[in-house]
Formats: structure tokens, C-alpha cells, sequence
């Protein structure tokens, strides 16, 4: 412990993590539920089956958002920069700003008292025992790699679209999912 560091190269962790094991913020759930306005400061909390594994405070800036939070008795604090992209139906999208490999996120994990896209916190999806979201957003980000790179010469057109349809009714699951994961948050918040 103590290496401080997920920079490439430098004390990367040495064992990958289950998503479903590490603190997570979702920058999607608090666009949903209103909580991303300029200003805007707020309370979010982590449970794990009834005890609360840990809590955060956010503040929300123009192009940033201030986490404060408490683990195993510490305090830290993190500031993101987040992005905006535009929907190919009008709106934006937030995004969080890995703060290592400023790559583009919509979930940042935890791992020894800071925040980092999957990729830089070495978390893995586990196909059994991770949520039906999770898996449905593995798949969705796989997808859209795959789209993202274009049809390749070689391949059918029918079997490209067939992909495109598969993402389609990913990034239904995936919205969909995340519409019963905001309900039951709502549910729980007075
Ligand atoms: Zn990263």
C-alpha cells in the first residue's frame, strides 16, 4: 500500500478488481436525477447489502465536479474535470475525465482513495456474480468499439448491420436497466 499510484508504469495495482467489489460513482444515474447542474451540491451514498460501505459529497461545477469523501476512516478529496459530447438526437452527454488517462468515462471506480476510469483501476466485469446492467454495459461498450472502428473491408454488409442491430438492442437493455436502477435509487431517497 501506500505507492500512490495508477499512472502507467508506475505501482500499477497488481490485481484486478470485480466491479462489483469497488465503490463506484455513475456520472449517467446523477445527470438522471437531476444532481448535475452548476452549483449543485449533494449527498450520495454507497451501500453494500444494509450497511453503507462509504459516502461521498459532490459539488458541481462548470466544467468539473469536487468529490469529498470518507474511506476506512479517511478523508480524501478528488476533483474531475467532466466533458460534454453531443447526441446524434439533439442534447449532450456528460462525461467524467479519468483523472489518469483523461480518456472519456460515464463511471469511475475507487481504488486506494481515488477515483479512475475502469481501465486505469484494472476493474473486470465478472460475467457471473456482476448485475444484468453491468453486463449489459460491457456488452454495449464492446459493441460500440467495434462499430466505432468502421466495417472492415473484408466483412459483409449484412453481417456489419447485424452488429448494428445487436448494439441497438444493447443500448436499449442498457438504458433500460438504468431506468429500474434510478427508480429503485428514487424509491429509497426521501
Ligand atoms: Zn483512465
Amino acid at each position: 500500500m501506500g505507492t500512490g499510484g495508477n499512472r502507467q508504469g508506475a505501482g500499477r495495482p497488481g490485481h484486478r478488481l470485480k466491479a462489483e467489489q469497488t465503490l463506484k460513482v455513475d456520472i449517467r444515474i446523477w445527470r438522471k436525477v437531476g444532481y448535475l447542474a452548476e452549483g449543485k451540491a449533494f449527498n450520495w451514498r454507497w451501500t453494500r447489502g444494509n450497511e453503507i460501505a462509504g459516502s461521498i459529497g459532490a459539488s458541481v461545477g462548470l466544467d468539473s465536479i469536487r468529490l469529498r469523501y470518507a474511506v476506512e476512516g479517511q478523508d480524501a478529496s478528488q476533483t474531475i474535470r467532466t466533458t460534454l459530447t453531443l447526441c446524434p438526437y439533439g442534447g449532450t452527454r456528460t462525461w467524467f475525465q479519468c483523472p489518469v488517462c483523461r480518456g472519456r468515462a460515464a463511471v469511475l471506480f475507487m481504488r486506494s482513495r481515488r477515483f479512475a476510469c475502469r481501465k486505469c483501476q484494472k476493474v473486470s466485469y465478472s460475467s457471473q456474480s456482476g448485475s444484468a446492467h453491468d453486463r449489459a454495459n460491457t456488452r454495449y461498450h464492446q459493441l460500440a468499439a467495434i462499430l466505432d472502428a468502421g466495417k472492415p473491408k473484408w466483412q459483409r454488409w449484412a453481417t456489419f448491420e447485424r452488429i448494428e442491430d445487436r448494439f441497438e438492442q444493447t443500448s436499449n437493455q442498457v438504458n433500460h436497466s438504468l431506468m429500474l436502477l434510478v427508480q429503485r435509487l428514487q424509491a429509497g431517497r426521501c
